[in-house]
């Protein structure tokens, strides 16, 4: 079937054109059946599992530097597990669901019922920092849900979509799975196909164009974006407790994670507490940074340049800089010592925009209260965290703050919940993947109604030419509303 394949850096005409096929086959295809998605799904965990190796290189390669534990931890197991929950599940999502009747038709053998049929061929646009998770996570819904799929891995990750191509050539037909590979010009003539479904992950400016490009053809949105996810250290919290979870998430990916702890808040009085206690245990981690095998490289020279030039912004506005580790002056690697930027002034990039690499912000309050205003007066934050043990102040944090997802006494475990959906609000996102919320996210949800053995209009007097009486039949019943 490679006649059908994709060439690499396909022209927009070839991108629309693999999709009229891909959507062909799905028409041609009919009902898909459960047996059909979990092959499917079967072949994606095939694909990871059987390849785990390969993928370690060719993502270390893209980063320049990433140790095999994380890319099994983010990019093998963790879309494995998502698949093989889909794989357990989607028997029980696909059933129909019986739903109530319609007064009177119900009485005479009408019924209602809600059933989940599959849109057709869904577009996934996937970002960097987890090249095979952002696919392969979204997929596990997409493919339960029975449809076809055409995926656009990042341009900043050109080995591992390379690799990718050819692996699902072997465990895929083209027209079930296609990869398309490029630059900037591709992403863009690929985000503006008239896909049944489009999934973009990306930073929450992009996603402004995507939404304009996608109301072209009213293609349906599932848009993961990011954001200055907040930390918020209340005054009953253990903080030897706070350090070591926030540490522990910190320590991925070089903090290159969409849900990563960006900005911290402090009660004033327990800064230097924390500054000292995070140090130890951080240095204790990566004692060196340089040439340390589990520190993750920041992605490109760009991206470093970018956060350099946000800690000396922050530095010269008066913030105190921390810096956990030291960079050998003969570097030649992208590895980078965390940067603990306290107190930058309201108007500093560090501030306003997401971090997204080695760098966390803290902010130091005296009210809790205050803090819960000025989260809200930013944009909504794909997560949100909290700590300590005070039960009344981490209801208020609950019902006072909207995010994505939230953790009590952790940071950004929500994400491995594979029964939970997850998702942004507001900028920080729109729709979900995971669990039957992700399913439902990629299929149609198809009100169908029954008719019963009679219908009772006529005999009741409710066709034309209508009487005077159903007029006051009907007046007192809106009366009686
Ligand atoms: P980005 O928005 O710069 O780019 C995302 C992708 O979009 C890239 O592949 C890029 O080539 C493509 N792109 C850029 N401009 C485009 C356009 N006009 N039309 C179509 N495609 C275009 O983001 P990034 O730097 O790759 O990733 C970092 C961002 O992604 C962060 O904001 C992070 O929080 C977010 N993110 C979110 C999640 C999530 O699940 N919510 C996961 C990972 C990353």
């Amino acid at each position: 079937m490679t006649v059908c394949a994709l060439p690499a850096s396909p022209h927009a005409d070839q991108i629309a054109a693999h999709l009229q096929l891909q959507r062909q086959a799905f028409l041609s295809e009919g009902p898909v059946s459960a047996a059909v998605r979990k092959d499917r799904l079967i072949r994606c965990v095939e694909l990871l599992k059987h390849n785990s190796g390969r993928i370690c290189e060719v993502i270390s390669d893209d980063f320049g530097a990433r140790h095999p534990v994380s890319t099994l931890m983010m990019d093998v197991q963790a879309p494995i597990a998502a698949l093989k929950y889909a794989i357990k599940h989607v028997d029980q999502w696909m059933k129909p669901q019986r739903r109530s009747g319609l007064f009177p038709f119900n009485l005479f053998g009408a019924r209602a019922e809600l059933r989940y049929q599959p849109k057709g061929v869904v577009g996934i646009a996937g970002t960097w920092n987890g090249p095979l998770f952002m696919v392969f996570a979204p997929l596990a819904g997409v493919f339960a849900a029975g449809n076809r799929v055409m995926a656009k891995p990042s341009d900043l990750s050109p080995r591992t979509s390379e690799w990718l191509v050819e692996a699902v050539s072997q465990y895929f037909d083209p027209l079930e799975f296609s990869v398309v590979t490029g630059g900037l010009d591709v992403a863009q003539s690929f985000t503006r196909q008239a896909f049944d479904h489009l999934v973009f992950t990306g930073s929450t400016g992009v996603a402004r164009q995507i939404m304009r490009d996608a109301a072209e053809h009213l293609v349906p949105l599932t848009l993961e974006l990011g954001g200055k996810s907040p930390t918020i250290v209340g005054r009953s919290a253990d903080l030897d407790l706070v350090v070591e979870k926030i540490a522990m998430g910190r320590a991925q990916n070089g903090g290159q994670i969409c849900v990563m702890p960006d900005t911290v808040y402090l009660p004033r009085e327990r800064v230097e507490e924390f500054v000292s206690k995070f140090r130890t245990l951080w240095l204790a981690m990566f004692p060196t940074v340089s040439g340390n095998p589990d520190i993750t490289s920041v992605v490109s020279d760009r991206h470093l340049q970018r956060l350099n030039a946000k800690i000396e912004e922050a530095r010269l506005a008066g913030a105190r800089i921390e810096t956990l580790g030291q960079v050998d002056a003969l570097a030649t690697d992208r590895r980078c010592p965390l940067h603990l930027v306290i107190n930058p002034p309201a108007q500093t990039s560090i501030a306003r925009e997401e971090i997204f690499g080695p760098a966390m912000v803290v902010v130091t309050y005296d009210d809790i209260h205050e803090v819960l205003d000025k989260i809200n007066s930013y944009e909504r934050p794909l997560a949100l965290y909290y700590f300590g043990r005070d039960r009344q102040e981490q209801e208020h944090v609950l019902g006072n703050t909207l995010s994505g997802g939230v953790c009590v006494n952790d940071v950004m475990l929500h994400v491995g919940l594979n029964d939970v959906p997850f998702g942004g609000v507001g900028a920080s996102g729109m729709g979900v993947y995971n669990g039957p919320e992700g399913f439902a996210q990629f299929s149609h949800l198809r009100g169908v109604y029954h008719a019963g053995w009679w219908d009772p209009r006529r005999k009741l007097g409710l066709l034309p030419p209508y009487s005077n009486k159903l007029l006051q039949l009907l007046q007192n019943t809106v009366k009686r509303s």
